[in-house]
């Protein structure tokens, strides 16, 4: 059963906030910081309860939303003619349209059912994802199937799984805007084509590129959000998981609401803790 943290879990969860938060403005060049406080400019995340979604992030660039997909499709034309996967994977084809091409052994473009209820979107490919052609099949991806098949009481193939970005960047540096730019159309299709009941973002990234925040997952995991009309449950990325196993405890709570929006049955102890 699912509860509400103690006051040391919640000053915790603070402090990973702030830390996450400073690590990522860091990552993004800045130096140091102001004086005076700016106005806060953060989501403000509802408590989790099934089927709740947060409001937009105040004060961050607007959800993609009704307009949007236009927008974004259009930046591939013929893209919005694409009525299954295969039709969106044979569009995407043998991709020159980044950066990341040369360096790819494979275009990593997704599996599972294709009618799936359930999504699973991480980053991007690492290395053995890269060699396999397949998503999550490395250490993490051990890990997604362990939460998914002991956890949820699913099979692996019974989900879709896919990444923001297609391809794999160097050295498993984050991928950069240009290519989040360029492969992010590919990801909103395919939410479009499976349209599950729900999406599970994993990690930073993939929750950051999907809702278009600049939030720390810490602030956002545990409460429904939502992109092109499919709620979406941000939670920790299993890499994270590997080198903070004390975290899986939230994941484990994040998976639980979406299990009660699936009115899938929970298991007194979760599998995959
Ligand atoms: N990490 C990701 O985000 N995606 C993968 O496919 C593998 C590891």
């Amino acid at each position: 059963m699912s509860r509400d943290p103690t006051a040391p879990e919640r000053r915790r969860l603070v402090l990973d906030s702030v830390r996450d938060y400073l690590g990522q403005l860091v990552e993004e060049g800045l130096e140091g910081l102001p004086a005076t406080a700016a106005a806060p400019a953060a989501t403000k995340p509802l408590a989790a309860a099934p089927g709740r979604v947060a409001p937009a992030a105040a004060g961050a660039a607007p959800p993609r939303s009704a307009s949007a997909p236009a927008e974004l499709l259009s930046r591939h034309p013929g893209l919005e003619k694409t009525a299954t996967l295969e039709q969106l994977s044979a569009f995407i084809g043998d991709c020159q349209r980044c950066k990341l091409a040369p360096l790819r052994t494979h275009l990593v473009f997704g599996v599972g059912n294709p009618q799936a209820d359930l999504m699973f979107v991480g980053e991007a490919p690492g290395a053995d994802e890269d060699a396999r052609g397949e998503p999550f099949v490395g250490r993490a991806g051990q890990l997604l199937t362990d939460i998914i098949e002991r956890g949820m009481g699913l099979k692996r193939a019974d989900v879709y799984i896919c990444n923001v970005i297609k391809c794999r960047p160097p050295d498993n540096r984050n991928p950069e805007p240009d290519e989040v730019a360029t492969c992010e159309p590919f990801l909103m299709r395919q939410i479009d084509l499976v349209r599950p009941r729900a999406i599970v973002a994993l990690g930073t990234f993939a929750v950051q590129a999907l809702l278009k925040v600049k939030t720390p997952i810490s602030r956002l995991r545990g409460n429904w959000h939502e992109v092109r009309g499919v709620k979406l449950m941000p939670t920790f990325h299993p890499a994270y998981l590997l080198r903070s196993p004390g975290e899986k405890r939230w994941v484990w709570q994040d998976i639980q609401e979406v299990m009660k929006l699936l009115g899938l049955e929970i298991p007194s102890r979760g599998g995959a803790r």
